[in-house]
């Protein structure tokens, strides 16, 4: 059997089949599909993703049978067009686009108009009775194909033109004018040592070959790597006729979302240019102008300038939606009044947008309540909880452009994108300021904090990737005036130089001087609680959070957590009394004089769990005792030895001896966690007196508490058992003398190996355990978490990592440990609890993990918990 390598669509009926995005791309399933919904789309082939990956796999060879598939495909488009290739009376022509089962906006190559060359060119201005929209169209080809097809560098041409416009512009050019450009644009070409092919099937090859191999690109393949798209697809080609958007004022072309991709709200939402071809949209060279008549922004409506293919196009998106049962993002184009759809597909959108739509579908009856968690990443609706500007901040908005995707960020301006990646290596953020982006640009958005374009439209380069990045963006504000080659920019009296501070809102579009105060962001969106909540209905895991203060604890509560799963007493060291105190604790020399100071730190701590149960009232708090090295309380190189010693009371000297025998060559397996609480008991005694204290207090006042002790970095059965024996002591010595009675856990970390091996024998004295993901994984690769930035890069270049094992967590290796030490604990103890509280706790991969081998809850910070709750009912539906 042949294999068959091209599928042609037209005229209500398609051979492919309206699914197969594999076989076909999304495009040509889109544009397949459209046909047979009866929708308006130029006839055309798809040429298969089969056959791209054939043309990799032998040497950029084609199979056989695809050349003549094509002129087959060809001829009965040319029957349908009742136009054919290279005819000088009614010439046929084509656009080639790319067409990927996973989308990857902008990442490959298009050529249009292809087909014209200098016979042709008359033959359409006959036809079409418009000198100078053929002329405008050759002009747009043969730049196109020499730069997309032959690589010659589009600046090239656009140097040319500026020359020869001087001070017109391109669409003032006449149609004689027009007859003088193309030659020179044409000697480009053959200047670089390229021939510009005069037979459209030697164009068409070209162009396949070139969209081909546009799918192996590099910044095709950074956006795979980035977006965790596999490599091996291959694009699929789609070969359509022409229709024209260029042919004067009752034409025109334009990008639509069918909701609003920002916020998600319902209506249209889009763009439109008249008398222009789709790249005009995109590239950004124009400012488009907006669609619906409801919208705030000026210029030309299409509604106003014509109404009937508005109204079309409104009858459409229905059509359209309701068969893909999403927000479609619609390429369309109108040809002397009659409107034509050129693609559809799901649109990219802000997360907020995307929790909207997901819940109005859901509301309109278009999909069930599990699809709608489904469509939402975990990972995006962080986003949603980005900060805003403050309403009563200073600033100074030095210009304004459109509001691209929500969200404020601030950074040191930059121009470049590897300027971006220099700033980001030493943490710093930055605002990447273009004319316009290109995906070139894709790395330095990647780690921008926001972005700022002069140029362009809500649809630009620059807006949809921003958006689907979830990253602040502003563009097409042509109040500012970019210099590159002097790296600032001009906005109206202001200068911002390379390496100055500004703070862009990607919500209204304003772009202002220096750092701008901002608000941590709004949490009580509509959409998102009802999604959340249909979440924790399908979960079987429950999240809580860690936070260290009543401010945190509060906020973790309305966010969803259900407990705090990680209290890290440490900070609550740093309070300014309480590091005095823990300074005179490690100092002291003798156990009376050590807890004298621990007397001064407790009614700090007891204050602090007072506030945190008071926000957790009902839920748990898992209050973990101390655990990084005492030398990380006392002075650091940048205070003066002299002033602390002279606040304690003490000789420099003596600190200095304590300092030195505080050093470590190794402190993150030193003198630390539970090794502490064997070495100085009265300061766990003492964390755990304090708990007890605000424990009673808060009760007394009626607030329902459960508190939970953790002992970290335990190693041994005997640690935990000895920690426990102790803490429990120590527990009903306070309860007793309140004469209350509490219920509490006594529990312990798992963040070394040996506790995970060792798991059956430490669940003899422990109530739960909490997996500390952050210590387990360093121990288990062996690599300490603050050193490994120095490293990492050199792995992730060389293939060896494609995550930070920090912060996806490692399934492969570090999961064995925690589905172990999880089956050895509950095997000894069934009523273990089982939890997560390192990073991992909010990362998606873990959560999955986590719930598939059955642990209880997990907890991350705060502002993760919605991705942690997402993450969790994404598990327990895909188990199913
Ligand atoms: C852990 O190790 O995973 C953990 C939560 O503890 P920390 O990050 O404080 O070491
Ligand atoms: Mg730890």
């Amino acid at each position: 059997m042949t294999t068959r390598w091209t599928y042609s669509f037209g005229a209500g009926s398609a051979d492919g089949d309206g699914a197969d995005k594999a076989l076909l791309g999304g495009k040509g399933a889109g544009l397949a599909q459209m046909t047979k919904l009866g929708l308006p789309v130029p006839p055309g082939f798809t040429i298969t993703t089969a056959a791209c990956t054939w043309f990799f796999q032998n040497s950029e060879q084609w199979p056989a049978g695809l050349m003549d598939q094509i002129n087959g495909a060809i001829t009965l488009l040319e029957s349908q067009m009742e136009r054919s290739f290279g005819s000088t009376q009614a010439p046929l022509l084509v656009s080639v686009r790319s067409g990927a089962a996973v989308s990857m906006p902008g990442m490959m190559d298009t050529v249009l108009n292809l087909g014209l060359n200098d016979k042709t060119v008359e033959a359409l201005a006959r036809q079409s009775e418009n000198p100078r929209f053929a002329w405008d169209s050759y002009r747009r080809f043969v730049q196109m194909f020499g730069d997309v097809v032959l690589g010659v560098h589009y600046t090239r041409f656009s140097q040319v033109e500026r020359k020869f416009c001087g001070d017109r512009t391109l669409e003032s050019l006449s149609v004689d004018d027009l007859k003088l450009l193309v030659p020179k644009l044409k000697a480009v070409i053959s200047e670089s040592g390229f021939a510009f092919p005069e037979d459209p099937r030697a164009q068409l090859v070209e162009s396949v070959n070139a969209v081909f191999r546009s799918y192996n690109s590099h910044r095709a393949r950074y956006y795979r790597k980035t977006n965790g798209i596999p490599d091996a697809a291959g694009t699929a080609v789609n070969v359509q006729a022409m229709v024209f958007g260029n042919m004067g004022n009752t034409s025109g072309t334009g990008v639509a979302f069918t909701r609003n991709p920002k916020n998600g709200q319902s209506g249209f939402f889009g763009e439109w240019l008249p008398d222009a071809q789709g790249e005009d949209i995109v590239a950004g060279t124009r400012t488009p102008l907006p669609i619906n008549d409801n919208s705030d922004r000026d210029g030309l409506k299409l509604s106003e300038a014509m109404p009937e293919a508005h109204a079309e196009l409104l009858r459409l998106k229905d059509i359209l939606e309701a068969h893909y049962r999403d927000m479609q993002d619609i390429e369309f184009t109108i040809e002397r009044g009659r409107l034509f759809l050129l693609q559809t597909r799901n649109g990219k959108r802000t997360a907020q947008a995307a929790v909207q739509i997901a819940v109005d579908l859901v509301h309109e009856g278009m999909i069930t309540q599990e699809e709608a968690l489904l469509r939402v990443e975990p990972e995006k609706l962080e986003s949603v909880l980005r900060p805003v500007i403050s309403p009563d901040a200073n600033k100074t908005v030095i210009a304004s452009g459109l509001d691209a995707s929500p969200g404020a960020a601030c950074g040191h301006v930059v121009f470049e994108s590897l300027d971006c990646q220099a700033y980001a290596e030493r943490d710093e953020p930055t605002i990447l300021v273009r004319l316009e982006t290109s995906p070139e640009d894709i790395q330095g958005m990647t780690v921008a904090a926001g972005v700022l374009t002069a140029r362009g439209g809500q649809t630009s380069h620059a807006a949809v990737v921003a958006r689907g990045m979830g990253k602040p963006c502003v563009v097409g504000c042509t109040e500012i005036t970019v210099d590159y080659s002097r790296e600032l920019f001009y906005a109206g009296d202001f200068v911002v130089r390379k390496g100055d501070w500004i703070t862009i809102d990607g919500g209204s579009g304003e772009v202002m001087q220096g750092k701008v105060a901002m608000l941590p962001p709004q949490t009580d969106g509509g959409a998102m609680v009802e999604l959340l909540q249909w979440a924790d209905s399908v979960a079987r895991l429950t999240v809580r959070a860690n936070a260290d203060t009543g401010t945190d604890a509060t906020r973790a509560r309305e966010l969803g957590a259900t407990g705090i799963g990680l209290c890290r007493t440490e900070h609550m060291f740093f309070h300014p009394d309480a590091l005095r105190a823990m300074r005179r604790m490690i100092l002291a020399d003798d156990t009376n004089s050590r807890q004298r100071a621990l007397n001064d730190i407790r009614p700090i701590q007891r204050a602090m769990f007072a506030e945190i149960f008071e926000a957790m009232d009902g839920l748990p708090v898992t209050v973990r005792l101390l655990d990084p090295p005492l030398h990380e309380f006392l002075p650091s190189s940048h205070e003066d030895l002299t002033d602390v010693a002279k606040e304690l009371g003490v000789r420099v000297e003596a600190l200095q001896t304590r300092l030195e025998q505080l050093k470590e060559a190794n402190p993150m397996m030193g003198h630390r966690g539970v090794r502490l609480g064997v070495s100085f008991p009265e300061v766990y005694r003492t964390q755990v007196r304090a708990l007890f204290e605000a424990a009673i207090d808060m009760s007394r006042k009626g607030i329902v508490v459960r508190p939970e002790v953790m002992i970290p970095l335990v190693a041994m059965p005997g640690e935990i058992e000895r920690l426990r024996e102790q803490t429990v002591e120590e527990a009903e010595r306070v309860l007793g003398e309140a004469g209350i009675h509490i219920d509490y856990l006594v529990g312990t970390m798992i963040e070394l190996p040996r506790a995970a091996l060792l798991a059956d024998k430490l669940a003899m004295h422990a109530d739960f355990f909490s997996f500390g993901t952050n210590d387990l994984t360093q121990m288990t690769y062996g690599f300490s978490r603050d050193d490994m930035g120095k490293f990492f890069g050199d792995y992730e270049r060389e293939g060896l990592l494609a995550d930070s094992p920090l912060a996806v967590f490692d399934v492969e290796g570090v999961g064995q440990l925690v589905e172990m030490g999880t089956k050895k604990g509950r095997s000894a103890n069934p009523r273990l609890k089982v939890g997560v509280c390192g990073e991992h706790g909010g990362d998606p991969v873990g959560v999955a993990f986590f719930h598939k081998v059955g642990l209880d809850y997990v907890s991350c910070s705060p502002f993760r918990v919605p991705v942690a709750r997402l993450a969790a009912a994404h598990a327990a539906i895909k188990q199913r």
